[in-house]
């Protein structure tokens, strides 16, 4: 693994606290009547998780081979946990009745890796506060501005436009598992302000990569979603744009080198350059809400099904420093 290719800067953040996970009981006979029934399955690959324990305030049920489990709880809201043997335990909260209820775990072993996790979707790497998820809740639009470079006066090459758009259209729903496509995209040359809620901006600007930090090659101001702006130095360097993305759709530096990586020195050697473990964990992050924390404990206020979380504390701006060439194959 080459030494470090992308240098994290300081985040400004929210702190983080833990969990209330409670011990897993054993589980009685499914009620004969049950206000919720569901189905639990494997995050991002899909499929049931059977033999896994559900504990909603000391009603318990465990998942049948087909993944399907039944609680009777009375009416209103409640946290549950699941867990069990080959997946994380997860908390969240539901509401009943449900007849219908959708719930996933993600299975330990393949690909997941709580430490890569850490250090690619909440900021875990070299210590230091693990940051809260904040993927995109809705479709973003990207503006690509088109207007020369502002220190040289350069164009912008049409065929860098075209590869910035194809960028978008591959990497928003590779990392979302489809929930956004990456097709609201407008070449413009009068973008919306910086930071317009629902928005991404993508420029050119040496002058302004300079001021944020002398030797890096392109930034974004924060990880994640709402809103966005990412700044290239020179238009050469354009080929990094899939990471940027990255960073655009709620991916950190994994600096500990514990899976290759694209947002790390050791990606795939064409475009779009992720690896399997990138995919993977940043599909993992869209199927979690807002301010989900390590490692499956959703936020309280957010039901499945039902209300949304409060937006997290945001991070950024994160400044990335590019080798001379394109990452290499690991
Ligand atoms: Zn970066």
């Amino acid at each position: 693994m080459k030494a470090g290719w992308f240098a994290a800067c300081g985040l400004v953040l929210g702190s983080c606290g833990g969990g209330e996970p409670p011990a897993p009981t054993t589980p009685p006979a499914p009620p004969a009547s049950a206000s919720v029934r569901g189905v639990l399955t494997r995050t991002v690959e899909g499929g049931p998780v059977a033999g896994a324990t559900l504990n909603a305030g000391g009603v318990t049920a465990r998942s049948a081979a087909d993944g399907s489990f039944a609680l009777d709880l009375p009416a209103g809201e409640h946290r549950i946990t699941v867990s069990g043997p080959g997946i994380v335990e997860r908390t969240t909260s539901i509401r009943a009745p449900n007849g219908a209820l959708a719930l996933d775990a993600i299975p330990t072993g393949g690909p997941w890796t709580l430490d890569f996790y850490r250090e690619l979707a909440r900021n875990g790497a070299g210590g230091g506060d693990l940051q809260p998820l904040i993927p995109w809740e809705a479709e973003p639009t990207f503006y690509i501005d088109a207007r020369p470079e502002p220190t040289t006066g350069a164009e912008i090459p049409a065929e860098t436009i075209d590869f910035v758009r194809e960028a978008i259209r591959i990497t928003v729903p590779l990392l979302s598992a489809g929930r956004y496509r990456g097709e609201r995209i407008e070449v413009t040359r009068e973008p919306p302000a910086d930071m317009t809620p629902g928005t991404v901006i993508l420029r050119w600007n040496t002058a302004e990569v300079s001021e944020h930090a002398e030797t890096a090659n392109a930034f974004a101001y924060r990880v994640g979603g709402d809103a966005n702006v990412v700044v290239f130095r020179h238009i050469p360097e354009t080929w990094a744009v899939h990471h940027e993305i990255g960073h655009v759709m709620g991916l950190y530096h994994p600096l500990g080198g514990l899976r290759p990586s694209h947002m790390w020195y050791s990606g795939e050697l064409e475009p779009p350059h992720f690896t399997e473990w990138d995919i993977f964990h940043a599909q993992a992050i869209y199927a979690r809400p807002p301010g989900n924390k390590d490692v499956d404990v959703d936020p309280p206020g957010f039901v499945i099904g039902g209300t949304a979380a409060a937006a997290p504390t945001r991070a950024g701006p994160i400044v990335c420093s590019f080798p001379e060439r394109p990452p290499q194959g690991h």
